[in-house]
């Protein structure tokens, strides 16, 4: 075993040959050494409570997850161009999740790859290259899930630097966008009508659009109500496909609904996922129909070298099987509804609270210096996130303005734990921020 250093030693270690770009958490972090369902462990046995974690859905160090793994890495690891049972059985399972018609499913490594694939497909399926996506979005990092990322707390420079067949749309931000409330769709839809006509002239035509089905990236914001329906069917009239990137908000975490399209009640043509599929095991899956997975061979086969392999199959199977067998959707919707209204509990008497956005396990918290102007309290959010973690919580930042915590815990969260988030807020916030 290689030797403790402390933390501090261990940051300039990392910081000497780890690319600057990887950023960590806080600025003195705790160096973390094991986990164990909604918690993590440093190396001097501080137990913090993981709010922020949503790749480890089914909890940290599963020893079902484990052994599965242990027992299919020692049988066998090869990939998919062979033939074995694990990745037609995680295929089929993956495509009965789906709605009907979704029956094609491409396995690879990540989200990003994940969104890569399935702008090709868009673009490879109709011919076209225009794509439609959301600001204030993050889709990943590979090329194309990065030219359609438009979040400004990833990249600040990402609005002035889309490629060119790239169209933000405005963000339909219940909370703070150009129009408010839940039935402000019919107000955005008349921006999308718009865009659409200036793509209507252009010679590449329209490939789609890709968007989380809730506003992920902003603090898990439902869309307006309707939004997505009027969106799909308009795109769709131009002949273009509808992505639903569900990386972050599908599988169940928003505890009433498996996948985050159904909370608008839609359909898309071509599902993305990833994150907590592998539960921290790198798996990524795009569910499409056939004519759509097919069109692609117009570009040649796809091979990935580990997507769909045994032990990815076997992780991915087994991930299932926990979620289902331990109720951690009904769990992810109980406890969900039970924090939500602890966290709505303290907006009373914390007006830095402006709002508490999600769903499930998906939650938001977005701090206020005033109900009316809502000028984000962007340097307190950072300030409450650190007081967290001196209270036992790790919790981070989201949304443009950083005002934003993204509370996205393990789906295995206790009502306990749940409490304990709560608590250890009201305790932050009594400090003053
Ligand atoms: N889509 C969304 C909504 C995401 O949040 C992320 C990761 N934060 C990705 C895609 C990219 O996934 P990955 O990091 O696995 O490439």
């Amino acid at each position: 075993e290689a030797p403790r250093l402390d933390s501090a030693a261990l940051l300039a270690r990392r910081e000497a040959h780890f690319a600057k770009p990887q950023k960590h958490y806080y600025e003195v972090p705790p160096q973390i050494e094991r986990g164990w369902h909604e918690f993590l462990f440093d190396v001097k046995g501080r137990a913090y409570l993981d709010m922020v974690n949503n790749v480890t859905m089914i909890g940290h160090a599963h020893p079902r997850l484990t052994a599965a793994i242990e027992q299919q890495w020692s049988r066998l690891n090869t990939n998919s161009r062979f033939h074995y049972v694990a990745v037609a059985e995680f295929s089929e399972r993956l495509a009965a999740l789906a709605p009907e018609g979704l029956e094609s499913v491409f396995l690879v490594n990540s989200g990003s790859e994940a969104n890569d694939l399935a702008i090709r497909l868009a673009w490879a399926h109709t011919g076209k290259k225009n794509m439609l996506c959301l600001l204030e979005a993050y889709h990943g990092w590979t090329l194309g899930s990065d030219a359609v990322s438009t979040s400004i707390a990833d990249n600040p420079r990402a609005l002035t630097t889309r490629p060119d067949w790239v169209h933000p749309l405005v963000a339909p931000n219940t909370y703070r966008g150009p129009f408010r409330g839940p039935d402000s769709a019919a107000d955005y839809l008349a921006g999308v009508t718009t865009l659409l006509e200036t793509i209507d002239e252009r010679a590449e035509g329209l490939a789609g659009i890709i968007a989380e089905p809730a506003y992920g990236n902003a603090g898990g914001i439902a869309l307006p109500r309707g939004y997505l329906a009027e969106v799909y069917a308009a795109i769709r009239k131009r002949g273009g496909l509808c992505i639903a990137d569900e990386v972050q908000v599908g599988y169940g975490r928003l505890g009433h609904h498996f996948w985050g399209f159904e909370q608008q009640d839609v359909v898309p043509d071509i599902i993305t996922i990833a994150k907590g599929m592998g539960n921290g095991h790198p798996l990524g899956a795009v569910i499409t129909r056939r004519e759509i997975a097919e069109s692609l061979e117009k570009e040649g086969y796809f091979f990935s070298s580990s997507g769909g392999s045994p032990v990815g199959s076997v992780v991915g199977l087994t991930v299932l099987d926990i979620i289902k067998d331990e109720g951690l959707q009904e769990n992810a919707r109980m406890i969900g509804d039970h924090l939500k209204v602890g966290l709505i509990g303290l907006m009373e008497r914390f007006p830095l609270i402006g709002a508490v956005h999600g769903m499930g396990l998906y939650l938001g918290v977005e701090f206020v210096r005033d109900h009316e102007t809502l000028t984000p309290a962007t340097e307190a959010t950072s300030a409450i996130c650190e007081r967290l973690l001196e209270l036992g919580v790790i919790m981070q930042p989201t949304g443009d303005h950083l005002n934003v915590l993204k509370i996205k815990p393990p789906l295995c969260l206790s009502a306990d734990s749940a409490d304990f988030f709560v608590k250890a807020l009201e305790r932050a916030l009594e400090d003053g921020f």
